[in-house]
């Protein structure tokens, strides 16, 4: 095998593989994914079902109009404390039934469009997952058979940044696919909240920053209202 190719297509592999099974190992994530698991055994200690049954209703409404009809994505509005405030789960054991956590204490201190789009960027992430699963690989097989210099550059990607690269390329995605849903205030003042609270942000290599965020989500207001 040419060496480009076998270059990219490890480059695939990876890219699969980080989408598939290392990003649900993450030492960051390793809690909140015990409490995943622990809210899908359907331990009442940990989240609130009829909370969790309504959102689940909202977050498969909004799914079908980012394109996922019939989405199987559960929702859990967990009351017991853990370190990260609202995430998806997307991968590994998650791939068939996406799982989005919502932690009650601090998701109730948002506003209604701040929850809306906190709802929604979470259900994006799910949406990313079901659209993308084999992306990757097919779209590095066809860069290699159409440009093998281009395929081994992109296998020099393999590394701890080109996960969070894309990572961040993930979070802005999730952010717009939640904005053309709700539009962007709510967005806005969340991340302004957190600005407000001294930038929450527990990994930030993983996600832009918040004035970053609020940025991008004001310039795609402007280029919308523009139409
Ligand atoms: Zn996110």
């Amino acid at each position: 095998m040419k060496q480009p190719f076998l270059q990219f297509f490890l480059f695939s592999i990876f890219l699969y593989l980080n989408n598939t099974i290392f990003a649900g190992n993450e030492p960051v994530i390793l809690e909140s994914y015990a409490v995943a698991v622990e809210c899908l055994k359907g331990n009442r200690d940990y989240y609130d079902p009829t909370k969790s049954q309504q959102l689940q209703i909202e977050a498969r409404t909004i799914a079908a109009k980012m394109g996922v009809q019939n989405s199987p994505v559960r929702v859990f509005y967990v009351l017991k404390r853990f370190d990260t405030t609202f995430c998806a789960f997307v991968d590994g054991e998650f791939a068939q039934t996406p799982v989005i956590l919502l932690q009650s204490h601090e998701f109730e201190r948002l506003g209604k469009a701040e929850q809306n789009f906190v709802l929604a960027h979470e259900t994006a992430h799910t949406v990313q997952m079901q659209m993308r699963r084999w992306g990757p690989v097919i779209l590095g097989l066809c860069t290699c058979l159409v440009n093998p210099v281009l395929a081994a550059k992109a296998s020099e990607m393999i590394s701890t940044n080109s996960y969070h690269y894309f990572s961040r390329w993930d979070e802005k995605d999730a952010d717009l696919k939640a904005a053309r849903v709700f539009g962007t205030a709510g967005g806005i003042a969340l991340f302004e909240r957190y600005i407000g609270i001294g930038n929450f942000q527990y990994e930030p290599t993983t996600h832009p920053t918040d004035r970053e965020r609020i940025q991008y989500l004001k310039e795609w207001s402007v280029r919308h209202r523009n139409r």
